[in-house]
């Protein structure tokens, strides 16, 4: 399924113990990685949440398919206590295929931030899940004029920069955020997350019969998300990983009761 948030288009699929995964077109990165559907296959870097089957089993298949096609290893972004046990199920794959497999594997921590593309960054957070799981912020810097130099003429800004004058300074733009698998905790951690362009979060739980649950098994109930919707400044909210217990018709009438009309038109759907 194809989603437009801004100037990114998101082609993923999302749903609960089934399998996770959100491509970037735009980015060519690809948040989390399912079962690893061909088209993944050629996407050079790919950002992994935690290591739960349906966000990860696609990664040795991935790592195959790169060395067959004979493309570069790619990079693999792992939570940092996951990383030696990642190895340890690389190389097991490749010995029962009696192969040799050329692979990167990076391990990030919560509090990270790393240049994955010019002028963007992807800053890492915990999420609040039963095994290690990290969330992933992407943040893009533009450099803007100083606002001391903006009224001056295109004349006097290429001799200023001519005299080594340094006329841009930094701007960080949060563009996007993905939060995997948490509870609703992940928002209170850390806020600035909800001023991000574009947030992508799980929402597991519709149903009030499954509120317990939810708690139980770490994710995110919609009754939750509710009260957030006030202090979520992004433009587009893209709610994901519902359980299989609800239909595609179930899930659009459960989020249209919960969510309030205000809020409506920045909600999209993954799945
Ligand atoms: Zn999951
Ligand atoms: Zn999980």
């Amino acid at each position: 399924m194809d989603l437009t948030c801004g100037p990114f288009t998101l082609e993923g699929f999302s749903r609960s113990t089934i399998e996770t995964y959100v491509k970037v077109n735009e980015l060519n990165i690809c948040f989390d990685i399912g079962k690893c559907p061909m088209s993944l296959v050629f996407v050079p870097q790919i950002f992994i949440s935690h290591f739960h089957g349906d966000h990860s089993l696609g990664m040795t298949y991935y790592i195959a398919h790169r060395n067959l096609a004979k493309l570069d290893p790619g990079k693999i972004y792992v939570p940092a206590s996951a990383e030696k046990a990642a190895h340890e199920l690389i190389r097991s794959q490749a010995a029962l295929e009696q192969a040799r497999r050329d692979y990167e594997l990076i391990p990030v921590e919560p509090g990270m931030e790393l240049e994955f593309k010019r002028n963007m960054s992807m800053r890492m957070f915990a999420t609040d899940h039963r095994i290690p799981s990290v969330g992933f912020q992407v943040i893009e810097t533009r450099h803007k004029l100083k606002p001391e130099f903006q009224n001056l003429s295109q004349q006097e800004i290429v001799s200023l920069k001519r005299d080594g004058v340094e006329i841009v300074s930094p701007v960080r733009i949060p563009r996007m955020a993905y939060v995997g698998d948490s509870t609703i905790k992940v928002f209170d951690w850390h806020p600035e997350i909800l001023e991000s362009e574009t947030l992508i979060t799980e929402c597991t739980f519709l149903t009030d019969d499954h509120y317990e649950e939810a708690a139980k098994r770490k994710h995110i109930h919609i009754r939750d998300i509710v009260p957030w919707l006030d202090h979520i400044k992004s433009e587009n909210i893209v709610l994901m990983h519902f359980s299989m217990r609800y239909t595609r018709s179930e899930i659009k009438h459960h989020v249209n009761r919960w969510i309030p009309e205000q809020h409506r038109h920045r909600i999209q759907l993954l799945i």
